[in-house]
């Protein structure tokens, strides 16, 4: 929809008319200022307008140059296809496709699809935004992106997933390709997602580009180009954050207990490591239901009974309970690893865990983050700990250009390596800005943008 003079001046009247006093923390006051400066509608509510308060509130501890808090409130480009796709009864559906290419200023824009039923345009801003900050944090050349459809992948039959999915890296075109934009699995999405994109976008290629055309997603499958690790990396890196800031907390891995939010790919990989270094899983909660088991529950039996059945629900290696008796069950690490704001101002009264750990983008309300902090919880940034999956990605991508395969050893190794000078970055800032963890995280990326930008100025 075109939005008329009529109409942005009817939202500024009623962002004016809002009760602002309802937020009054740095991070909605540097948010509010800046919409009102690009005349954009506001809601303290929305993931986005949170993503961003926050951005640049670390910008503004920064004191970094207004263009660069200018240039990161929106994306360069929002782009929404519609793809007609036949289902297997016949029938026809219409599906609404997102990618939204933040920020390119690093390298080629880099991001997840999803595929989720009820994904909105600011949740895949949002989402985003965030892979401009993790890149930027963890040094990678990359700026960042996010893409969606609008579909419940379990209710699609496996012919319909890939019509659809072809039918979408076709839409794109070239707005996707190695050297600009390289979309990656998320939510809803797998190695096999990414086998029929690059298929699809390599038959398109012109017959010079053919060898490199594969880059254009990473998450492929292992025979297709894949990098060995990729699968586990969003769980590896985050056992690697813990390693590095745990000792400072006072804490340190082997008998530690953590209860999880989802067991798709980035929750259970996360059980399975912790495990292996000798955690306790003590309680998971995913769509389907909650469970509890004190003793412990097998990460590894219950990934197996999660791909049979498709929920953590009727596990028989641990209680069924009740979403309260989830939150308030006492564990060192809590981790959030579904979708976003799903830790809110009353979970978080709920929880008592002495360090919330965000394995998904963006799942606690800046509430309940104050107040989690407020208890002395401390809280890993997402950005900081599910960086992982975009670092093997990167070297999937590497190993793409120059035709090579490195082993499951030399990828453990070099993850390790940019997983802690990520963690390093972090603690720094946040001694030198006196600020939480979120704050540093985010400052850490803005120095590292603003800098490019310094040196390569903003054309023409
Ligand atoms: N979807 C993952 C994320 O949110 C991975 C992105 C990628 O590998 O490009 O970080």
């Amino acid at each position: 929809m075109r939005i008329t003079q009529a109409t942005l001046a009817f939202r500024i009247f009623l962002n004016n008319l809002r009760p602002m006093e309802t937020c009054d923390t740095p991070a909605c006051q540097s948010a509010r200022e800046i919409f009102r400066e690009l005349e954009e509608y506001y809601d303290e509510h929305n993931l986005y307008f949170q993503t961003i308060g926050s951005v640049l509130h670390a910008a503004d501890l920064l004191d970094v140059d207004h263009k660069i808090k200018l240039i990161l409130s929106q994306p360069k480009n929002e782009i929404m296809v519609h793809c007609p796709v036949e289902m297997d009864d016949g029938s026809w559906r219409l599906i609404k496709g997102y990618r939204v290419q933040h920020n390119n200023v690093l390298g080629p824009y880099k991001g997840g699809i999803r595929y989720h039923h009820e994904v909105k345009l600011d949740e895949v801003k949002s989402l985003a935004l965030l892979m401009t900050m993790k890149c930027a944090l963890a040094r990678l050349p990359y700026g960042g992106a996010k893409g969606a459809l609008k579909i419940d992948p379990r209710a699609l039959s496996r012919d319909e997933l890939e019509r659809v999915t072809r039918r979408m890296t076709a839409a794109l075109g070239s707005n996707i390709g190695p050297d600009y934009d390289i979309p990656a699995p998320d939510m809803g999405t797998n190695a096999q997602t990414m086998a029929w994109m690059a298929d699809t976008y390599i038959n398109f290629a012109e017959s010079s580009k053919k060898v490199t055309a594969r880059g254009v997603v990473t998450g492929k499958p292992l025979e297709f180009g894949g990098s060995a690790g990729r699968e586990k990396a969003t769980g590896q890196g985050l056992v690697y954050v813990l390693d590095a800031l745990l000792p400072g907390m006072g804490m340190a891995l082997p008998d530690l207990s953590f209860s999880l939010i989802g067991y798709g790919n980035v929750g259970s990989w996360t059980g399975r490591l912790l495990q292996l270094r000798g955690s306790r899983m003590k309680a998971v909660m995913d769509h389907t239901g909650a469970i509890l088991n004190e003793a412990g529950i097998d990460a590894e039996a219950l990934a197996n009974y999660v791909a049979e059945t498709g929920g953590v629900a009727g596990y028989p290696g641990a209680e069924p309970i009740n979403e309260a008796t989830f939150y308030s069950t006492p564990v060192d690490l809590f981790i959030p690893a579904a979708l976003e704001q799903m830790v809110d101002l009353q979970h978080a009264e709920q929880i008592q865990c002495k360090v919330l750990v965000e394995a998904a983008n963006a799942p606690t309300t800046p509430r309940a983050e104050r107040h989690l902090l407020e208890k002395g919880v401390e809280v890993l940034p997402a950005i900081l700990c599910n960086t992982g999956g975009v670092t093997v990605s990167y070297f999937e991508w590497k190993q793409n250009r120059q035709s090579e395969t490195w082993d499951a050893a030399l990828v453990d190794e070099r993850l390790q390596k940019i997983m802690h000078q990520a963690a390093q970055r972090v603690l720094e800032m946040s001694e030198r800005l006196d600020c939480n963890m979120r704050l540093a995280s985010y400052a850490a990326a803005i120095e590292h943008i603003a800098k490019v930008y310094e040196v390569r100025g903003v054309f023409p």
